[in-house]
């Protein structure tokens, strides 16, 4: 696989902030280009088709699955959310930076189809503040905050995994350190 570009992979639990890390550093870096995901679960009100994600059918995105057309994939919380690979690739290719926000699984099977690419986990400064975030932001029910808890914990147990860690207990020190990483 061509590499020419870079890619770069920020994950963690949910409701730990990567969305927004992420928001701030496209907002400050234009040559920064985000990878679309493709996902089965219903779309969230003011999120559109093509632009927060792929919202697809289970069926339509099996097919993908079993065309290869997917870099990573993960079933989470209920859905299923990948990465589309082409996209990612031909980006690559002329020398972009391309930047993934998935979650824990997928970012573990990038290490094995992409292992040129740096994988930045995003911690929360304690698991007690990761739950009041996840209640906070009123995305989800009781059972949607349960399972994605309890997947948080089997995300913060394989940490060690990645290339780094960064806790997010303050946005723009978390931001300031992605950017270093990215740019080093
Ligand atoms: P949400 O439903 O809150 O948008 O996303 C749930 C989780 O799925 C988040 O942790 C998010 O980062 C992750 N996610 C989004 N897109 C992808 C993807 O393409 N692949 C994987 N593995 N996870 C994703």
């Amino acid at each position: 696989m061509n590499d020419q570009g870079k890619l770069i992979v920020i994950t963690g639990p949910s409701g730990v902030g990567k969305g927004t890390i992420v928001k701030f550093l496209l907002t400050n870096n234009p040559q920064i280009f985000v990878s679309i995901s493709a996902t089965t679960r219903s779309p969230r009100h003011g999120e559109v088709d093509g632009v927060n994600y792929y919202f697809l059918s289970r069926q339509k995105f099996q097919q993908m699955i079993e065309d290869g057309e997917l870099l990573e994939w993960a079933e989470y919380a209920g859905n299923y959310y990948g990465t589309p690979k082409k996209p990612v690739i031909e980006g690559i290719q002329p020398g972009k930076t391309i930047l993934l926000e998935i979650e824990v699984l997928g970012a573990r099977q990038i290490q094995k189809n992409f292992p040129s690419a740096t994988r930045i986990l995003i911690l929360p400064p304690s698991f007690d503040e990761l739950e009041t975030r996840l209640r906070g932001r009123g995305n989800d029910n009781q059972e949607a905050i349960v399972k994605r808890l309890a997947k948080a914990k089997e995300e913060i147990d394989v940490k060690d995994e990645f290339d780094y860690q960064i806790v997010n207990d303050h946005l723009q020190k978390a931001v300031n350190q992605v950017e270093t990483i990215i740019f080093s």
